[in-house]
């Protein structure tokens, strides 16, 4: 599920990508791995021809029982930054972690997806942080990490006093959203363990 005003435009770094289209303050949720998505299950996935799995894998993600996620509404096409302005690490949901400007365009870290084991992929995000060659080990790298949650935590401490668009899906599909609501903001009380790679309503 992606949240409301993003639309669809032509990127700087990418052919295209996800912009706002109205201003997008920190703490908002932005998209979620959601029932709507589509979803092929690790037996499906097994039974793909090899280049349709190349195509679906450029912008689906593989969860963490091996199945592949395509998320919903566009939400597939937001693309990578190494100063992403969404992120989800240690939620089930991507979040703003900074105030998104009308006419930005909405980037998450594809480091995050660390299911994808053995993903690479040469960024030309042109942001100073720039990693060069991202790959979805830096999802595991703790000074990375540690960066990111920094950032998350800052951002789910405006999440409760936001208007959250997505607020009926992820009330129901997210424990870590529930928590927030409830005040809490560091990811020790928020986490479940839960992710993006493995969102509550995926099998176990
Ligand atoms: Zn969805
Ligand atoms: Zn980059």
């Amino acid at each position: 599920m992606l949240t409301k005003g993003i639309d669809v435009r032509a990127s700087r770094t990418h052919n295209v990508g996800l912009f706002a289209t109205e201003p997008i303050p920190i703490g908002t949720a932005i998209w979620n791995p959601c029932v709507k998505c589509s979803r092929w299950s690790k037996e499906e996935v097994a039974a793909l021809p090899e280049a349709r799995f190349a195509a679906l894998d450029i912008y689906g993600h593989l969860l963490s029982d091996g199945s592949l996620l395509l998320p919903c509404l566009g939400a597939y096409l937001m693309n990578h930054s190494c100063e992403a302005n969404v992120l989800d690490t240690g939620l089930d949901f991507g979040v703003a972690v900074r105030d998104i400007a009308a006419g930005e365009e909405v980037t998450c870290d594809y480091a995050t997806f660390t299911e994808d084991g053995g993903w690479s992929m040469e960024c030309r995000c042109h942001s100073p942080r720039c990693r060069h060659l991202i790959t979805t080990e830096q999802g595991g790298d703790l000074m990375i990490r540690s960066r990111w949650r920094g950032q998350v935590e800052s951002a789910l401490r405006h999440a409760a006093e936001v208007d959250q668009p997505l607020h009926d899906v992820l009330v129901e599909l997210s424990e870590p959203y529930r928590r927030v609501l409830k005040g809490m903001t560091s990811l020790e009380q928020v986490s479940t363990g839960a992710s993006v790679c493995a969102p509550a309503f995926a099998s176990p």
